[in-house]
C-alpha cells in the first residue's frame, strides 16, 4: 500500500506513507528530489519502482504496478 499525504492544491505531494507488502511494516517516505503528481482518485501517477522498503529491502510499490 501507498498513498500519498500532505497533497497540495495542485494535486501534487512529495510525502507518501506505506505499508509494506512484504514485512507489512508502515513507514513515510519524504521525496526530496521528485514531485509526485496524484490523480482524482487520490493514487500516485508516477513510476515509482525502485523504491525499497528500509526495513525489508523489498519493492515498496510492486502492489502499484499490478
Ligand atoms: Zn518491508
Amino acid at each position: 500500500m501507498i498513498r500519498p499525504i500532505n497533497i497540495s492544491p495542485l494535486n501534487t505531494s512529495q510525502t507518501l506513507e506505506y505499508k509494506c507488502p512484504y514485512c507489512k511494516k508502515f513507514g513515510i517516505l519524504n521525496l526530496t528530489n521528485i514531485i509526485i503528481n496524484i490523480n482524482n482518485e487520490g493514487n500516485v501517477q508516477e513510476d515509482l519502482t525502485g523504491y525499497t522498503c528500509p526495513h525489508c529491502g523489498n519493492d515498496l510499490f510492486e502492489e502499484n504496478n499490478k
